[in-house]
C-alpha cells in the first residue's frame, strides 16, 4: 500500500521543509565569505526557500476555507479533509464525501477533475 497522508499535513510538512531547506542553503553561504558572490546567491536561494514557503503556508490557508471538516468514523476525531477522497489527519483513514465511492479501494485518481466519475 502507498503511504497516502492527509493533503493538509502533507503541505504543512512541505512548507516546513522549504523553511529547512532555506535555513540550511543560507547556513552554507557562510563558508563562502572569501567569494562574497556566491555567499551572496546561497543568501538569496536561501531567502527564496523561505519566501515560497510562506506562499505555500498562505495557500494552505486558503485551502483550509474550502477544506471539509469531518468526523473520522474509526477514530472519531475532527480532521479536514481536501477534494473527494482523503485522509484522515490522526489515523490516516481513507475518507470520501462521495458515497458512491464508500467502500471502494483508497484511490487519489478520484480527486482528479479529468476522471470519468466527476464529469457529471
Ligand atoms: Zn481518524
Amino acid at each position: 500500500m502507498k503511504p497516502y497522508k492527509n493533503k493538509i499535513n502533507r503541505i504543512r510538512s512541505f512548507a516546513l521543509a522549504l523553511i529547512f531547506i532555506g535555513f540550511v542553503v543560507m547556513y552554507f553561504g557562510i563558508f563562502f565569505k572569501q567569494h562574497p558572490i556566491v555567499m551572496i546567491i546561497f543568501m538569496v536561494l536561501g531567502l527564496l526557500c523561505i519566501i515560497a514557503s510562506t506562499v505555500v503556508y498562505f495557500w494552505i490557508g486558503m485551502l483550509s476555507t474550502k477544506a471539509v471538516q469531518v468526523v473520522c468514523p474509526n477514530c472519531g476525531k475532527e480532521t479536514k479533509m481536501l477534494g473527494r477522497v482523503d485522509m484522515c489527519g490522526h489515523c490516516r483513514e481513507p475518507l470520501t464525501l462521495d458515497p458512491e465511492l464508500e467502500g471502494k479501494e483508497f484511490d487519489e485518481a478520484y480527486n482528479r477533475k479529468n476522471h470519468a466519475q466527476t464529469e457529471k
